[in-house]
């Protein structure tokens, strides 16, 4: 068994942890070079110092002191030291578990070197995957997802990568699924943090609550699997046990189930090609009862359409979406905007955008930073 040299940037988030405690099973198949994150230079250090990692570095100026008067490893500062760690010569896999766009220069680094990455960061390829899926042709790079429905698909898809039909992307439909559309104007932050079936960041946590999440993955979908927005169906499945789905020509589909665990995708994205026993339970199919499939409320969650319409113009409309979007769950997250907000923002930033078609690495970082400062000058209003 040849021992794999990782780099984990957000080591210190949900997924962070969670492939760190994927590394602690498996010392003697994986080793962890280098981790990154943004401000949490405590916790940061100890995992360095568990790990006997090498490398470790902060996004955040303030964070750096600490980092370096706790770690006896090579420190740095700063988005230059993130991607650095992102491309080290003796790294072989790179997990990107950044939360938001500012996954997208370390996942674009890791890719520019040729590094097998592991892609959690789904917003790296809402924003820039025009950019980031040639560029990983031509070095080579392979990318893994670790977001568990499309690891679901890609797993799906090995052996058999011709007559796809269709993807399935199942949704829990979040915590207010069965809220009456006439409450939403009034859910506090804290209801939409209570996820019902995974435990993750805050971030995402409020786009599953809004349905944005689904939205992001399927443009994420879109880009990885190269199918279009029209072969793209999202399934609402509460027990978030069949974990997606690919449908192909004959009729037949091919789902992946599992225990809700994000180790399992983390894991799978570590072992590929092969896999490994894991310490995730095991899913009982005497005791699970029923599944539910249905379909969403495009009325009651509007942002899974408005994402998938920013996808359908493409070009830098997909980067406006996105980064208006994390603006708002901030704002909402602040106290500053209600629940339903949240997507009325980002319809009307969208609109507000003039899309510049094929657009370079650096347009796409421009259109990210206009959508920013325009969602938070309506915001003030
Ligand atoms: P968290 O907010 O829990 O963690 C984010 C991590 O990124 C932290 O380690 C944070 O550091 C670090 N970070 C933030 N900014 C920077 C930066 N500029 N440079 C380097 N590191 C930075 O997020 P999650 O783990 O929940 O999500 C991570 C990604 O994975 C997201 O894109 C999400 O959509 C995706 N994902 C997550 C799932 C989950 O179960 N959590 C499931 C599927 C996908 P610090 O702690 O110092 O702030
Ligand atoms: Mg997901």
């Amino acid at each position: 068994m040849i021992l794999k040299r990782i780099a984990i940037i957000g080591s210190t988030g949900s997924i962070g942890v969670q492939a760190l405690d994927v590394v602690r099973r498996n010392p003697d198949k994986l080793k962890v070079v280098a981790l990154a994150a943004g401000s949490n230079a405590k916790l940061l250090a100890s995992q360095a110092a568990e790990f006997d990692a090498g490398y470790a570095a902060v996004f955040d100026e303030k964070a750096y002191q600490e980092l370096a008067a706790r770690c006896d490893c090579w420190t740095g500062v700063g988005l230059e030291a993130v991607t650095f760690l992102a491309s080290l010569e003796e790294v072989d896999l790179v997990l990107i578990a950044v939360s938001g766009a500012a996954g997208i220069y370390p996942t674009y680094k890791a890719v520019a070197a040729g590094k097998t990455v592991a892609l959690a960061n789904k917003e790296s390829l809402v924003a820039a995957g025009d950019v980031i899926m040639p560029l990983a042709r031509s070095t080579g790079s392979m990318i893994l997802p670790v977001d568990s429905e499309h690891s679901a698909i890609f797993q799906c898809l090995q052996g058999e990568k011709k007559s796809v039909f269709r993807l399935w992307l199942t949704a829990s439909g979040g915590p207010f699924r069965e809220t009456d559309i006439t409450e939403l104007d009034f859910v506090t932050p804290e209801q939409a943090l209570r996820h019902p079936k995974w435990n993750m960041g805050k971030k995402i946590t409020i786009d599953s609550a809004t349905l944005m999440n689904k939205g992001l993955e399927v443009i994420e979908a879109h880009h990885l699997f190269a199918v279009s927005y029209d072969q793209i169906g999202v399934v609402i499945h509460p027990q978030s046990i069949v974990h997606s789905l690919v449908e192909f020509v004959d009729g037949s589909l091919l789902g992946h189930l599992g225990v809700p665990d994000m180790r399992m995708p983390i894991q799978y994205a570590f072992s590929y090609p092969d896999r490994w026993e894991s310490a995730c339970d095991r899913l009982n199919l005497l005791q699970l009862g029923k599944l539910d499939f249905y379909p969403p409320d495009h009325k009651k969650f509007p942002a899974l359409g408005l994402a998938v319409s920013a996808g359908q113009q493409g070009g830098t409309m997909p980067a406006v979406m996105n980064a208006a979007n994390e603006i708002a769950v901030e704002s909402f997250l602040e106290g500053k905007l209600g629940f339903k907000e949240i997507t009325v923002m980002v319809e009307k930033i969208m609109g507000q955008h003039r899309v510049i078609d094929s657009p370079s690495l650096s347009e796409i970082m421009a259109a990210d930073s206009w959508a920013r400062e325009a969602c938070r000058r309506n915001i003030r209003k």
